[in-house]
């Protein structure tokens, strides 16, 4: 009887504990006053967006493959409509088809801004021509929107960035703290040899620069009903996942599939898999997920709260939450996506070789030589062969408490209000890592407000943008500018 009271005791006390950690949560959002009085060309931003949208820059991995004839034309416009920004900013051409420019401040002791925007889209895939409202190409304005590919990724930014400065050139504003601008021009290829952003990164190392900040694509301004949250948040990515496209490859006996062996090499490679399959990476709450979702948690209801406030007791509980949907999966482990296979060539044929690549996404504190290790201990078969196509480790993760970070949060909620902002883990990649070697701060947000049926049309059909929106965007950057470069 006294155990049991004991233990009533005991769970009194912590359900206790739990609910006073759970009101102190800070839920204060700092305010801050919105910006109206900025002047915007908008006509001839969004005219500027459709020009460019119309250069049809599709990466490709195999470079040979690239009309390189779009990349110029895009060169040549963005020359002839930004003609203060050519007058006042150095431009660099870099491993032929990326721009730097240098907009030079004058306290040469500020580490500089860097903006970057990817010149590069994503094709339209095969058969889904038909399926776009508007040609994808087309850069089509009608009332609300301007259509076709790289209107959300990212020829908006692209546009924000330029429109924003020969915006402040116009008002003959100069910088204290030095702007560059890096326009990189195959983004969408992944770890593609001669990345453009990566010689961008590799010339200013080789310079000396050191950057205070980098901003790219990633995070945006997002309806917080997928969080529970009434009213619109921000996201802030602070790193990204590794990438590793890895092949396992079988090599058995072919010859007439009349009389099959036992155990071919396309029964291997798919016991491999299926055994991958069974064996997924484990569950881990980094630190900027935990931090996402304290963040966020403050503007829940009150059982998630209960939940957030006591991860000293709650987290594995948070993780098999999380690991239910693919969404918040792929934020707490190394995710693992067989993509490709390949057998023997004809139907009566047994396969001298067998494929299949698998794709995983790296999540900080594994390497890509865990995931290796990961392959051959749950196959435990030594006839396979592993070969990495393409890899990057994961980023390392940018500070989530500081001056830069402060800067954005205070930028954004300019321009959107008081809402909540959070630090996030982007699951897909960006050309923000290779800056790794200049700067500590990469901060991946694109200040433009995403409805949830954006999200499927970037790298999809119907790509297409909110006039408006292109509008915040220019405001954005005059305005991170003004507070981190004046
Ligand atoms: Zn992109």
């Amino acid at each position: 009887m006294i155990i049991l009271y004991v233990l009533l005791t005991i769970l009194c006390v912590l359900v206790l504990v739990m609910l006073v950690k759970t009101l102190l949560l800070n839920k204060t959002v700092n305010s801050i006053e919105k910006i109206t009085d900025t002047q915007v060309d908008i006509d001839k931003a969004i005219k500027n967006l459709s020009e460019m949208i119309q250069c049809k820059t599709i990466s490709n991995p195999n470079p040979d493959l690239v009309d390189w004839k779009e990349f110029d034309k895009l060169r040549k416009y963005i020359q002839k409509s930004y003609p203060l920004v050519h007058k006042h900013l150095r431009r660099e051409v870099i491993a032929q088809y990326s721009l730097m420019y240098t907009w030079q401040g004058t306290d040469e002791s500020l580490e500089p801004l860097a903006l970057l925007a990817h010149q590069d889209v994503v094709p339209v895939m095969p058969g889904t021509e038909g399926d776009w409202e508007q040609d994808a190409f087309s850069g089509r304005i009608d009332e609300q929107f301007v259509w076709g590919r790289g209107t959300l990724d990212m020829k908006h930014q692209l546009v924000c960035i330029l429109e924003s400065i020969e915006t402040m050139l116009e008002k003959n504003i100069i910088p204290k703290r030095t702007v560059y601008l890096c326009f990189g021009h195959n983004e969408e290829v992944v770890g593609s040899s001669g990345g453009g952003a990566q010689e961008i990164a590799q010339t200013l190392l080789n310079r000396g620069v050191r950057l205070g900040c980098v901003i790219d694509e990633g995070g945006a301004v997002v309806d917080g009903k997928t969080f529970g949250i009434d009213g619109d948040i921000a996201m802030v990515g602070v790193c990204e996942k590794g990438y590793a496209d890895i092949k396992i490859t079988a090599h058995h006996d072919g010859g007439h599939a009349s009389q099959p062996p036992k155990n071919n090499g396309l029964v291997q490679v798919c016991d491999a898999i299926v055994k991958l399959e069974k064996n997924q990476f484990k569950k881990r709450l980094i630190k900027p997920v935990e931090e996402t979702f304290l963040e966020l948690g403050k503007h829940m209801g009150f059982g998630m709260q209960f939940v957030l406030a006591n991860l000293w007791l709650t987290k594995p509980l948070l993780l098999m939450v999380l690991s239910k949907s693919r969404l918040t999966n792929a934020m707490i482990r190394t995710t693992i996506a067989p993509t490709m296979a390949e057998g023997s060539p004809a139907g009566n044929v047994l396969p001298q070789t067998a494929n299949i690549s698998v794709n995983f996404r790296v999540l900080q504190g594994e390497k890509i030589e865990d995931v290796m290790n990961h392959i051959k201990k749950t196959s435990k078969n030594k006839n396979l062969e592993l070969e990495l196509l393409r890899g990057k480790e994961p980023s390392a993760i940018s500070p989530m408490q500081g001056y830069e970070i402060d800067i954005i949060k205070i930028t954004t909620r300019q321009l959107y209000g008081n809402i909540p902002i959070a630090p996030y883990l982007m699951v897909g990649g960006t050309d923000s890592c290779y800056f790794e070697c200049v700067t500590d701060n990469i901060y991946c947000i694109s200040p433009f407000k995403l409805e949830t049926s954006d999200l499927k049309r970037i790298h999809g059909t119907n790509e297409k943008i909110l006039k408006s929106q292109i509008e915040n965007g220019v405001k954005f950057f005059i305005q991170l500018i003004n507070n981190y470069c004046m």
